[in-house]
């Protein structure tokens, strides 16, 4: 026993981890590191092309509804909710609980939706357990399916949400804002939009996340491909045949390329490699592939449970993977057996775990990390034929370092003679596009149709993410505000842009499960504005104090986040291997302690009842 003269406890001497490795753990830290430096570039995020200018054909038209010609609309209203995503309709369904009705939202979708009104190629499936993430399915009295819904229920489950709230009536669709002027004479926001309208109101909530604005490859002679061409989030469903389940039968004879590996890629690899004549999937950094496992909702299970249970099993899954204490698993699945087997082996209580130092867990927590990422690599041998091929596939790098993914048939896709891996090994990546084909590792492979997988405006700039002007108090545009990373109290309103709230995954804390992170946010906001009306005020905005130390606090605790982002390959999670940038990344900009200690602060705040970091006028 060794005693400890700090903090006076006594601990037990610990048997060195390293003794009983069955791997070499130094020459896979070498290997992690060697396949990083290989991605890492100077332009990082600046590598993209932004869908605007000659690039905006990717991305505005809308392939699933006409845009129809209107006439300008001049609307005053209360509330302006911008996005009738799962932000837009949980905001705007908390919004009438509470009493709020002159509500109108706008989205330049066709539809209620959002990330899964664009987002409806072949295999597009919501890889979260169901009964947790289709929102309001009590209030709705809608059940799922299956445990893990497919894009046309998830959909039409967004559209039931609208309809359940009268939300029809409300929405401006196909119509892009523009601008948002904060007027201080008469206290109200006048809003621009690409129809010509004329919007004035007295709130805005912005609700319009990333995911639907997609972003391509910077990859030399993009725009001299003469083939045709899109991006995964507006699929072209008249030139390859068939629907979200795939039957993709007007690839027969043709030889497509899909660019990317990530979640999006993993979903539709499968169908393009059935169909097609011949398929190449380019990859710079492979996905974590585990097993899915989807299976029909049980009718029984179903009718037993008691209301309240999705709030219920939203909270445990939320406990689960953020290392939190809990008495049972309710989910169970591949998410939450991945944060137990990471996160709860370091746990307090653990016997391993009692008196290690600091360093002993994080090496603790490498183990287990390596272990399990070892189970993901030793799946693909098991899966794929040709070595060469299955070692291709093979991620280096830490669990959370890109999104684990979950799929059953991406793997055994490459055992197809008609579907060919091109691995580029991170640099220098695709070459040259050319009028005819992709040219990578100095062979140029001829194609038809490049399928971009390369996702979403997640990290880039404010100004790419939120394509559109907010200018606050004084005409002050909230992305200069912004310069230096985002400030925002809770994640949600920012000193200088009254009335203004943000809905999202920044300085919040974050969930897995995505949707309930932003109910939950749905509730603070409706909190809020309550507030404003109980006390008469015109005017809501945080006080230069409570934004200070709501950013503090958050790179205070994200101090961990960011030496773990550091030592990972490039992407959307690290800035592109730029964590040292002034702009803070996904994850390093969260409140790291998770959605439920963020839920647990957010309520005693209101328990405390002063609204404190908020000034209401
Ligand atoms: P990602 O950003 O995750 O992936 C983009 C892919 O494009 C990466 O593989 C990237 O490689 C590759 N890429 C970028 N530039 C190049 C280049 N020059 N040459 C070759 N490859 C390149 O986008 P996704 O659309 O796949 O996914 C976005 C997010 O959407 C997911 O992370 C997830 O959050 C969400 N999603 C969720 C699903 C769900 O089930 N809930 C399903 C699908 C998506 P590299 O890694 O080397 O940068």
């Amino acid at each position: 026993m060794s005693s400890d003269p700090v903090n006076n406890s006594t601990t037990a001497p610990q048997p060195d981890p390293l003794n009983s490795l069955e791997f070499d753990l130094s020459a896979l830290r070498r290997k992690y590191r060697e396949e990083r430096d290989r991605r890492l570039r100077e332009d990082g995020e600046n590598q993209f092309i932004h869908t605007t200018g000659e690039f905006s054909r990717f991305k505005d038209f809308d392939p699933y509804a006409k845009r129809m010609p209107r006439d300008r609309l001049t609307i005053e209203t209360e509330i302006l909710i911008l996005g009738g995503g799962f932000a837009g309709l949980s905001v705007a369904g908390r919004l009438i609980e509470a009493g709020f009705h002159d509500i109108r939202l706008v989205d330049n979708a066709g539809d209620f939706g959002g990330t899964w009104y664009w987002n409806r190629y072949p295999g597009a499936q919501c890889d979260i357990d169901a009964y947790c993430y289709l929102p309001l399915l009590e209030e709705t009295g809608y059940m799922p399916r299956e445990k893990y819904s497919f894009a046309p229920e998830i959909q039409a489950h967004a559209r039931r949400i609208a309809g359940h709230y009268g939300l029809y009536e409300k929405a401006i669709f196909h119509t892009s804002v523009t601008a948002m002027n904060w007027d201080e004479d008469h206290l109200v926001w006048n809003v621009t939009t690409d129809r010509g309208d004329d919007v004035r109101a007295r709130c805005i909530v912005c609700g319009s996340g990333p995911g639907t604005t997609p972003k391509l490859p910077g990859i030399p002679g993009i725009d001299a491909f003469q083939g045709h061409s899109f991006h995964t989030s507006r699929w072209d469903f008249d030139y390859t045949g068939g629907d979200n389940q795939g039957n993709l039968f007007k690839l027969a004879d043709k030889r497509v390329a899909v660019i990317g590996t990530g979640a999006s890629a993993i979903q539709i690899v499968p169908h393009v490699g059935r169909h097609a004549k011949h398929l190449y999937v380019f990859q710079r950094t492979p996905s974590a592939l585990n097993p899915r496992g989807n299976v029909p909702t049980d009718p029984d299970w179903a009718g037993s449970l008691a209301p309240g249970w999705q709030r219920t099993r939203q909270r445990n899954f939320n406990d689960v993977v953020a290392g939190l204490p809990f008495d049972v698993d309710l989910v169970n699945d591949g998410w939450t057996d991945m944060f137990r087997t990471l996160q709860n082996s370091l746990l307090a209580g653990n016997a391993a775990v009692v008196g290690q130092t600091p360093e002993q867990l994080a090496l603790l927590s490498e183990i287990v990390d390596a272990r399990k990422q070892n189970t993901v690599r030793d799946r693909i041998d098991a899966i794929v034929k040709d070595p060469q091929t299955a070692e291709a596939l093979k991620p280096w790098y830490r669990t959370f370092c890109k999104r684990p993914c979950f799929n059953d048939e991406y793997l055994p896709t490459f055992n197809r003679p008609n579907v060919t891996l091109v691995d580029t090994s991170g640099r220098p990546g695709i070459e040259r596009i050319t009028s005819g084909g992709i040219t990578a590792n100095g062979v140029e492979y001829p194609v038809d149709c490049i399928i971009f997988a390369t996702g979403f405006e997640f990290s880039s700039d404010y100004r790419h993410r939120m394509p559109f002007a907010v200018n606050g108090r004084g005409g002050r545009s909230l992305f200069d505000l912004w310069a230096n990373g985002r400030r925002t109290l809770h994640g949600h309103s920012t000193h200088g842009v009254p009335n203004w709230f943000f809905i999202g995954n920044s300085q919040v804390g974050l969930s897995v499960n995505y949707t309930s992170m932003l109910d939950d946010q749905a509730r603070l906001i409706g909190y809020i504005l309550t507030q404003m009306r109980e006390r008469g005020a015109r005017v809501v905005e945080a006080t230069a104090d409570g934004e200070a130390n709501w950013v503090a606090e958050i790179r205070d605790k994200a101090a961990g986040a960011s030496l773990f982002l550091e030592e990972c390959t490039p992407g959307y999670f690290n800035n592109e291997g730029q964590v040292k940038n002034a702009r803070a990344t996904l994850t390093g900009d969260s409140y790291a302690p998770g959605v439920n200690a963020f839920n647990a602060l957010v309520s005693a705040w209101i328990e405390h009842g002063n609204c404190e970091g908020l000034a209401f006028k």
